[in-house]
């Protein structure tokens, strides 16, 4: 708080007063040993505050099985605890109303709490939290530095409050111009006042309800009230979708309620409003708005159901298209695009494996290159586009020849590669005699339409059959590019196979 607020409030004359039942009723609170019997006696000293508090018995809020028109039988009913927060809910209630002047804007300020208030204890019920009247006196008080604040500065406050409209809008407002907010201030004049700490800081840290410094057991408390809270915005902003969709997100993340049961409890909530409203003489909400504004609750969140559903649709379907695409990439990278067969990178993770295999397996593996002859005449003759077409009717031929077993990849340029596991030479000379046929009795269409043929030189070596073996791959390559070099020096157009 900034020493300018901290000291006018500490100086100012009128700031809002408990009376004294209610002071012995906190001093009570920090007893021990407090006796029933000495509270009820002490009620029964205030006509007024002893007969709402048996109208408070006999409502429905309290579902008492009998009418009570006894005040210390009604104590009893009651309890310590809740006796204890409704008299000082309706001390809070009368310190609301005597706050003459900005009424008006302070209403909803009052109503506002007193939603939370209700919000609050029964969502602390759905969570299975024990302290369901700390919770509701909490949040009845959390707002009570705004009622502070005006008592203390008059002239810079009253503007302020005929702006408020919504709780966090407001919040702001306070942040810039008074350089702190009324969550301090209420702190403040709640420990003047001697309330427990816990309800004190409660007005503090509801405002950043996932600040680091509250530990898990602060956390627990102050949950269902920032989510109350909300709750609250929703009903004063006669159920703006905004501020459901805030009460779905916060009661997921903080109190881990799915939508199913935040609808539950905000129709639970809206049922009791009006009764709890009557209580305190306030018109929060009439019977009829609230059953409206059940009705929108629902609304909203089925549609936002819906769109949920939609969402995830589109999700998965951005996700089916992204796998396609991946796929398509990772297919791209192993295909030579000219012609669609495996391109050389997906040759050497073959080889690695067709190698070990023939070892393992002790069967053949024969690797020959396949290289076309003189095809740089073609595209120098022809040009590119024909010499293109060349190499896809070729690598087809190729391919058209071959088993499914069998291996052939684009190795670059004009030059293929096919492995053929299991082979040996001899098998392998005749599969490769087949292939440089099919080859040569390949008929090419050139530019002006004439009709030409291309031949190849292929050069083998064997891997694992008899004598031959190799150490690497690599070698194996090797060995084959030495006999495609031999055939190419022999006149092209033939078979060699490796000495
Ligand atoms: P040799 O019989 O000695 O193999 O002669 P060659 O002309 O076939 O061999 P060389 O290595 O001199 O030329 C290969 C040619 O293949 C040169 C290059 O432009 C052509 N080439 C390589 N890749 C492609 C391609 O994708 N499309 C076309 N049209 N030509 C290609
Ligand atoms: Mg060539
Ligand atoms: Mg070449």
């Amino acid at each position: 708080m900034t020493p300018d607020v901290r000291n006018a409030l500490a100086y100012c004359p009128n700031l809002p007063t408990l009376p004294g039942v209610a002071v012995r009723i906190l001093e009570m609170g920090r007893d021990p040993d407090v006796n029933i019997g000495v509270l009820a006696g002490l009620l029964a000293k205030d006509p007024a505050l002893s007969s709402r508090m048996l109208r408070v018995c006999n409502s429905p809020l309290y579902a008492q099985r009998r009418t009570t028109t006894n005040l210390h039988q009604a104590v009893m009913l009651l309890g310590l605890n809740s006796t204890m927060t409704m008299a000082l809910s309706f001390t809070l209630s009368d310190l609301y109303r005597a706050s003459n002047g900005r009424q008006r804007y302070l209403q909803r300020v009052w109503k506002r709490a007193v939603v939370s208030a209700l919000a609050s204890r029964m969502l602390g019920e759905r969570i299975g939290l024990g302290s369901l009247d700390e919770l509701y006196l909490a949040a009845l008080l959390q707002d009570l530095g705004i009622l502070a604040l005006y008592a203390a500065l008059p002239e810079r406050y009253a503007p302020l409050i005929e702006q408020y409209d919504s709780h966090d809008a407001f919040l702001k407002l306070e942040r810039d111009t008074l350089g702190c907010d009324h969550g301090e201030a209420g702190a403040w004049l709640m420990r003047h006042w001697g309330v427990p700490e816990r309800l004190a800081m409660t007005a503090v840290a509801v405002h950043d309800p996932d600040d680091s410094t509250l530990d898990a057991e602060q956390k627990r408390f102050i949950h269902p009230i920032a989510v109350a809270g909300q709750l609250a915005e929703f009903v004063l902003s006669d159920g703006g979708e905004g501020a459901m969709e805030a009460v779905v997100r916060s009661a997921n993340d903080w109190l881990g309620l799915g939508p199913d049961a935040v609808e539950v409890l905000v129709e639970g909530i809206l049922i009791a409003l009006p009764e709890l409203g009557g209580v305190f003489d306030l018109e929060v909400l009439s019977a009829e708005m609230a059953a409206g504004l059940i009705d929108q609750a629902r609304e909203i969140l089925a549609t936002r159901n819906l769109r949920l559903i939609h969402q995830a649709a589109e999700h998965h379907q951005r996700v089916i298209e992204m796998e396609q695409a991946a796929e398509l990439l990772q297919k791209a990278a192993i295909h030579d695009a000219l012609t669609g067969l495996h391109n050389r990178r997906h040759f050497d993770q073959v080889l690695d494996v067709e190698f070990a295999l023939a070892i393992d397996n002790a069967w053949p593996l024969t690797l020959g290159f396949i290289d076309l002859d003189h095809f740089k005449q073609v595209n120098d003759t022809q040009g590119h586009v024909v010499g293109d077409t060349v190499l896809v009717k070729v690598a087809g031929v190729l391919k058209k020849n071959l088993r499914e077993r069998d291996h052939i990849m684009r190795y670059g340029g004009e030059e293929f590669v096919v492995l053929l596991p299991g082979h040996g030479v001899e098998a392998a000379l005749k599969v490769f005699e087949r292939l440089r046929t099919a080859v040569e009795e390949t008929l090419h269409a050139g530019e002006s339409g004439a009709r030409f043929r291309i031949t190849t030189s292929i050069g083998l070596a064997s891997h694992m059959d008899g004598e031959h073996r190799f150490d690497e791959p690599l070698d194996l390559v090797r060995a084959a590019d030495r006999s495609l070099y031999d055939a190419k020096r022999s006149g092209r157009n033939q078979v060699v196979v490796a000495s």
